[in-house]
């Protein structure tokens, strides 16, 4: 832990490159699947592959979803952009240099607001975004020798490069949850960052409090989770005010967050971008984009996650507790709305129930699972139905709870389940009261026990009518019937 009072004589800055991989459905350049886990080397070209003589040819979908990023993140975007080759020698890289941008980049300019813990939005500059394409794998755990799999070269990235405005790794943590946030919902990446999808670069510096200059930079490279982020900011914090307090310098150097010590190490002396020799990408034509492009590319970015949350709880009277919840994926807002539109009646109490089922057994489920709500074969119109069964009395919460598990492998709908099996609530007066009468009469013993003072037994009437009638009383009327018969005696 950092000594609090060194850490109040110090300021941290913090600026956060992060790289998304797009969800198209072929490469940037040519026309191989971007699928994940195929057998190695199988999704590859003569042009991935860098054969002499072969041209890359852009992918629209890039393009398209790079522009949907600037739009959502206040970006300029420019009308005319170039590719530039970004040189060097990886055997994982089999044209020996990647197709990038450099000094025009297609975005910039922008800024995002991310949500801090305790509500606050700041806002965080966007210095850039580029379009480049993934390098391929070099996979080193075969004893002597490293194999090479290049399914991934060529995969298209976006590179988001954040200005220095973060200040703590709490804003850190924010900015990378909107930036998640953002793409998930333009559906343009998966979010993933276990999975590689999100990848993100931490360039920390710290500099004493009230300072102007900045000071120096480290870069912490490959942070693979939103906790390594956090926690590999706050390492590098410390390490360097570390060095300071001991009168040395912080040095230009790309570090390595060791997850299980939780130290950052440095790994190499940082190149520069001279090292890259840089220059501009002469088999691909300029990118130019017209205003009729970024109008139809703005129709097609969906209202945002605050905007949609902050509606939910206006218009649905949600708590902003489950707002927050239920919009954190896309996918899951738009179940929660199309639910609450398959409900025969819309009182507040019912939309609750959908989202209390939502947050509760639905994303269990989907965690059991381990698929999105879209695959796991739940209908919103089932759960609407389940919720307007209870709603109307027709079975009670309990049922609705067991029976929720059930309609995943359903086509049947809830209604046509409860009817199939004659499992609607008895609210039928006589047939309820008969039953308890029943229960009554075997049970003198306990009713005299009741009548001088155990009126706990009251419970055991209800529980044993209910067994009787295999759980299917209306509880309230049921309730209501044994008080009434019992003051009857
Ligand atoms: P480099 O040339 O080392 O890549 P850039 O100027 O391109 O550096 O910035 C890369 C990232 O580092 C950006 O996200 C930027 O906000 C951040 N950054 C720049 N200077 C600092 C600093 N002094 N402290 C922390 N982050 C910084
Ligand atoms: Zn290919
Ligand atoms: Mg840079």
């Amino acid at each position: 832990m950092i000594d609090p009072t060194l850490l109040a004589k110090y300021e941290p800055v913090i600026g956060l490159e992060v790289h998304a991989q797009m969800l198209t459905k072929s490469k940037a350049f040519c026309m191989c699947s971007t699928e994940f886990g195929a057998p190695p080397n199988s999704r590859t070209c003569p042009i991935c592959l860098a054969h002499p003589g072969t041209l890359p040819m852009l992918n629209e979908n890039l393009v398209r979803f790079i522009t949907k990023m600037g739009l959502a993140t206040n970006c300029k975007i420019r009308e005319r952009s170039i590719f530039a080759r970004k040189n060097y020698f990886y055997p994982d890289l089999p044209k020996g240099y990647q197709i990038s941008q450099y000094e025009t980049p297609i975005c910039h300019g922008g800024w995002i607001e991310a949500e801090l813990p305790d509500g606050a939005l700041k806002r965080i500059g966007i210095t850039r975004i580029h379009m480049e394409e993934d390098s391929g794998k070099s996979i080193h755990d075969f004893g002597v020798d490293t194999l090479v799999d290049l399914n991934r070269a060529g995969v298209p990235l976006i590179e988001i490069v954040s200005e220095p405005d973060m200040r703590s790794s709490e804003e850190g943590y924010a900015y990378l949850t909107a930036i998640k946030s953002i793409v998930t919902y333009l559906g343009i990446c998966d979010g993933n960052m276990e999975e590689g999808s999100l990848r993100c670069d931490a360039n920390v510096s710290v500099r004493i409090k009230g300072a102007e200059k900045f000071g120096q930079k480290t870069e912490v490279k490959n942070l693979n989770s939103f906790r390594n982020v956090k926690l590999a900011i706050e390492a590098e914090i410390e390490r360097q005010i570390g060095i300071l307090e001991e009168g040395g310098k912080v040095l230009h150097q790309s570090m390595l967050f060791d997850a299980n010590k939780g130290v950052t190490r440095p790994m190499r002396t940082k190149e520069e971008a001279h090292d890259y020799r840089y220059f501009p990408e002469p088999d691909l034509l300029p990118v130019t984009i017209t205003n009729e492009y970024l109008d139809e590319v703005r129709n097609e970015i969906p209202e945002m996650q605050r905007a949609r949350r902050d509606r939910f709880i206006a218009h649905f009277g949600l708590p902003k507790y489950d707002a927050d919840v239920l919009t954190v994926e896309k996918e899951i807002a738009d179940f929660f709305e199309d639910a609450v539109a398959g409900l025969r009646n819309s009182p507040k109490d019912l939309i609750k129930n959908i989202s209390n089922y939502l947050m509760g057994d639905v994303m269990r489920l989907i965690s059991e699972a381990k698929v999105s709500i879209t695959k796991l074969g739940l209908l919103p119109l089932h759960l609407a139905d389940l919720v307007s069964l209870v709603g109307d009395k027709t079975i009670s919460n309990k049922i609705a709870k067991d029976l929720l598990p059930e309609l995943l492998s359903s086509k049947k709908s809830p209604s046509e389940i409860v009817a199939e099996r004659g499992m609607a609530q008895v609210s039928d007066d006589s047939a309820l009261r008969e039953a308890v009468k029943n229960i009554l009469a075997n049970n003198t013993d306990n009713i005299a026990k009741y009548k001088s003072g155990k009126t706990n037994l009251f419970g055991f009437f209800v529980g044993q009518t209910m067994k009787a009638m295999g759980g299917k009383a209306n509880p309230t009327l049921l309730n209501e019937v044994v008080k009434e018969e019992l003051e009857k005696l």
